[in-house]
């Protein structure tokens, strides 16, 4: 049982598939590039390997928002401005998307008996305009947001100024709920706190990560959390 849970949002408790093909679509069509869905892999390629150097330290949070554009015009040999594209990109990440069905009540649940802090890898303005639209800052006691902080999951700075926002709770009453191995499980784990995997879609993890909880729904969240 735990009285501190911290909480990834991409992928976990929000719809990022969505949020990231809406956003792209958009981006694509402003930018007047056709055939947007056939050049989404390559924008998600080029994005997820961004952020995997991020997680291994070697590229700051923030660097990914024009990065990510500026690659992508080039291997797909566009005539675009690739600032502009991230710039329409970020705002529509932000304006686009919806917590997972039954996401909302869970929180409401769960905040009532425990302390959240939503913890993520992600840019400030997308987050910000994702927590102010949908209403969220209610239910986190805090809210770490890796661009701003210039540290990501899984480094111990993020987990640092988390903890610190909090009050300094006990490491072991706490534990860090997420969908991702590499950054929730790896960071919860390294920070010595207990590691809860949001694992939806049955994958398997390689038997180095140290998982305390699996689940396969948010509803399992109110069994870990003290009554
Ligand atoms: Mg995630």
């Amino acid at each position: 049982m735990y009285a501190t849970l911290l909480l990834d949002l991409d992928h976990t408790i929000f719809d990022t598939d969505a949020s990231e093909k809406a956003a792209f679509e958009q981006t694509m069509l402003t930018a007047g590039v056709p055939e947007a869905a056939a050049l989404f892999p390559a924008y998600q390629r080029i994005n997820l390997a961004l952020w995997a150097a991020v997680e291994r330290g070697e590229l700051l949070p923030g660097a990914i928002r024009n990065q990510r554009f500026e690659r992508f015009v080039v291997e797909c040999e566009l005539d675009a401005d690739p600032e502009r594209m991230a710039d329409d990109y970020v705002a529509g990440l932000g304006a686009f998307g919806d917590l997972y069905d039954g996401a909302r009540p869970v929180l409401e649940q769960l905040s009532a008996r425990a302390s959240l802090a939503l913890v993520t890898n992600g840019l400030g303005e997308v987050q910000r305009s994702r927590i102010a639209r949908l209403g969220l800052d209610g239910f986190f006691d805090a809210v770490a947001i890796s661009a701003e902080l210039g540290t990501a999951k899984p480094d111990r700075g993020i987990f640092d100024f988390v903890f610190e926002s909090l009050g300094s709770p006990p490491l072991d009453t706490a534990v860090m709920v997420g969908d991702n191995l590499s950054a929730d499980i790896a960071g919860g784990a390294n920070y010595g706190i207990a590691t809860c995997w949001y694992n939806p879609n049955g994958r398997t993890a390689e038997p180095a990560h140290v998982i305390d909880h699996e689940i396969d729904d948010l509803q399992s969240l109110l069994a870990l959390v003290v009554d």
